[in-house]
């Protein structure tokens, strides 16, 4: 665990490049490590309806463990957090800049605890009678925004997309999006120009930080290369043939037993508190091989007290899946991966009852029925869907010729 997180340390330093996801830096969230000394730091009596007990900005270097021991907290009442976020795994995301504030009763007991990533978004655990903990995703639509970014190729893509204003996460995902159309490192000439449309989420006039892409146009005088996302998602050119190959249902390459359905209102049988299964369970000897369901970059690699080892692949802007209770991951974040692409191997770590792999499907930002949800895996947009994107593509060229 330790060498693991030193490794990733190493790698989150390196200097800013094309293939990292983003330019903030994740927390390392360190659950193993227990801090001992947790009766130094009395608490005053709070009530709900006041102030958290605690509360605190995220900086690089907090784990999770030392913000419960600051808080006053025990760890066997962040474990009972822990186990109620195995169903979204929200801990793992907290970021420098997001927020962690603690609620306690007279007896310094943890009553709710709030996670805030940005204004859309805020993921809260409250208490219930018997110590174990619910949880409830908080999510505003907000406004979004449209915000276009041009200019033209001097040096790099990356250095002159970066100079007119896209960040390294946009930045990849435009290389990602036409890696199958344009070599970055070759096609490209000075002079040579780009456009690309976002769309930027507004909460109350604060930005959220999240943004898509909308629409991206490179012209080489030699070629002219678009690419639009519909409203399915996915990214098309403007003849409306897919940019990333069609998903596959199942992320291995036999057929498995399955074992356990995803259920959104399934009940711990112990407790009656509803804890849905996110996800469909294989039942898959360890070491089974792990494909990409469909191209994507790896945006998590990491272990869990109870999802085990576990992988988050980013398909586009609406598409996500998750892979728990791993053997061996064999990608690491910030890698780009295609459909059928080795990831893993499956194993039976984490609070796992066998060997098996639990897989789970994300539509914005939601999970879903991976074996039931209309997913893209067709390559082409049928006729009727072609005219409505035509539409939504002359739209877009006009503005961003504005740009
Ligand atoms: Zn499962």
């Amino acid at each position: 665990m330790l060498a693991l997180s030193l490794l990733m340390g190493v790698a989150l330093l390196s200097p800013v490049g094309p293939t990292q996801v983003s330019g903030r830096i994740p927390v390392h969230l360190d659950i193993e490590s227990l801090v001992p000394d947790i009766s130094s730091a009395p608490l005053p009596a709070q009530t709900l309806d006041h102030t958290p007990a605690f509360a605190r900005t995220i900086v690089s270097g907090d784990t999770l463990s030392g913000l419960f021991s600051k808080a006053g907290i025990d760890q066997q009442t962040m474990y009972k957090v822990l186990e109620a976020d195995l169903n979204i795994l929200a801990l793992d995301t907290l970021m420098p800049g997001n927020r962690i504030s603690f609620w306690t009763d007279e007896q310094g007991q943890l009553q709710k605890l709030q996670l805030w990533f940005n204004a859309a978004r805020q993921v809260v655990f409250n208490r219930y009678e018997d110590g174990s903990f619910s949880v409830d995703e908080v999510e505003i639509e907000g406004d979004w925004q449209q915000r276009i970014v041009s200019g033209e190729i001097h040096g790099s893509f990356y250095v002159s997309a970066q100079r007119m204003g896209l960040d390294a996460a946009e930045i990849q995902k435009v290389e990602t999006l036409l890696k199958e159309k344009l070599n970055f490192a070759r096609d490209l000439r000075a002079g040579d120009s780009f456009s690309v449309l976002l769309n930027d989420q507004f909460v109350e006039g604060e930005s959220t930080g999240n943004s898509q892409i909308l629409g991206i146009s490179i012209d080489s005088g030699r070629s002219h290369i678009t690419a639009f996302q519909h409203s399915d998602g996915n990214f098309y050119d403007q003849q409306g043939q897919s940019l990333a190959r069609a998903f596959q249902r199942i992320p291995l390459t036999k057929q498995y037993k399955l074992t356990s359905h995803y259920n959104p209102k399934r009940k711990n049988p112990v407790t009656g508190h509803v804890a849905p299964h996110n996800g469909t369970d294989y039942a898959t000897p360890i070491g089974t091989k792990v494909v990409a369901p469909g191209d994507g970059v790896v945006v998590m690699v990491t272990d869990h007290q109870f999802a085990g080892k576990y992988i988050v692949i980013e398909h586009g802007n609406k598409y996500r899946t998750r892979y728990l209770h791993l053997s061996k991951a064999l990608v690491h974040k910030g890698q780009r991966v295609s459909r059928g692409q080795v990831i893993a191997l499956s194993g039976n770590t984490g609070r796992s009852t066998g060997p098996h792999l639990h897989y789970e499907f994300h539509v914005n930002g939601k999970p879903v029925d991976p074996m039931k949800a209309n997913i893209p895996m067709a390559s082409q947009l049928s006729a009727k869907e072609l005219a409505q994107f035509s539409s939504l593509v002359r739209e877009r060229q006009a503005l961003m010729r504005l740009g």
